[in-house]
């Protein structure tokens, strides 16, 4: 799907990904057929149930997936397709063009490393004549901005609160001022006050530095707050993609609607869930991959793939509701009844 912001040229346009991983089972289509686009300083939200896909695509944006998945399509950076650049290249593009937060700072931060040391380290990678003031002055600099004090800069990580760390952290991906960064649960695991420290910090490092980022969450209110657009993903597809509060009070496709009705806020007032579970990428079900959990499935969901369309407003959405009506069949759009759904697709 493709960006709705106008303005500067995108700084990643992501075309038709597909990602597998090898299984005894088969391959598992873990994001399949999935583009977007991302502008500096915009903030794209992903999200999704686990499993649908989405920390997938982070990893394979910067090279990092695992020996046991393959993946095409396009990744294209600043109009370079980061899919064929050499892996030496890649690696060189990781930090001060490309960078990623992970959740659980803990395991990443070394225990027997200062905080100063972390940053000597990731700055003189990149910039190994760079002198030792200008690294303490870049990093203080950096942490300034995330609320650390310059006095803890010489501090081990274990010092540090959950959510000092993962400011930490934040800092260690951003001292290089990369480009696009991948945030993937940023805030999991942290309170509710130091999660809103961290979306702030996040909203004031676009603005300042220009950065693209890609949220990767399952936290809907986070991309409500931090986000421009959303994309919501359901088992390795793009379900619908759009300006952020476009889609939050005018959801179009049934899983983003099912999605936000499943979100616990202030105003709740009943526990709604989403009846089934995510399928098996292994075999997926025909047609439209939600259609036996979709509360709107039509005959034709079940065997026919809905074709992702622009919307009057600009976003995509890939339903039949809002299908070309030419390419309904005679009958399609009757009411899928739950007999006609197969054990194999409920699965
Ligand atoms: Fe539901 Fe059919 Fe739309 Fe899929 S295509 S979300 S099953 S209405």
């Amino acid at each position: 799907m493709t960006a709705t912001g106008g303005g500067a040229e995108p700084v990643l346009d992501v075309r038709d990904m597909r990602v597998w991983y090898g299984t005894d089972r088969g391959p598992v289509r873990a994001v399949d057929g999935v583009s977007f686009d991302l502008r500096p300083g915009e903030t794209l939200g992903l999200v999704g149930e686990s499993g649908c896909g989405k920390s997938t695509i982070g990893r394979a944006l910067l090279g990092l997936l695992p020996e046991s998945a393959a993946c095409d399509g396009e990744i294209r950076f600043r109009g370079q397709d980061l899919l064929t650049t050499g892996r030496r290249e890649l690696e060189s593009l990781r930090g001060p063009e490309l960078g990623m937060i992970f959740q659980e700072p803990l395991t990443r931060l070394n225990p027997l490393m200062r905080i100063s040391e972390h940053f000597e380290e990731t700055l003189r990678t990149h910039a190994p004549r760079i002198s030792r003031d200008e690294i303490r002055k870049r990093s203080i600099d950096t942490l300034r901005r995330m609320g650390i004090p310059p006095t803890r800069y010489r501090s081990y990580p274990h010092e540090f609160s959950g959510g000092m760390r993962q400011r930490i952290m934040i800092a260690l991906a951003l001292v290089l001022r990369p480009a696009f960064v991948v945030a993937d649960e940023p805030t999991t695991a942290l309170d509710v006050l130091v999660e809103a420290q961290i979306i702030g910090i996040l909203a004031d490092l676009r603005r300042n530095f220009d950065t693209a980022l890609l949220l990767i969450t399952h936290n809907l209110g986070i991309v409500a707050e931090a986000c421009d657009r959303v994309a919501v993903m359901y088992a390795g597809k793009l379900a619908e993609e759009g300006d952020a509060r476009e889609v939050f009070t005018t959801p179009r496709h049934p899983y983003t609607r099912e999605l936000l009705r499943s979100t616990i806020s202030l105003r709740t007032t009943g526990l709604h869930y989403i009846p089934g579970a995510p399928p098996d990428c292994v075999d997926p079900p025909t047609g439209c991959r939600f259609h036996p959990r979709c509360p709107d499935a039509m005959r034709m969901c079940r065997d026919q793939e809905p074709e992702e369309v622009r919307t009057p407003v600009g976003s995509r959405v890939a339903c039949w509701l809002h299908g070309p009506a030419e390419k309904v069949p005679d009958g399609g759009t009757q009411p899928l009844v739950r007999e006609e759904i197969s054990v194999a697709d409920e699965a």
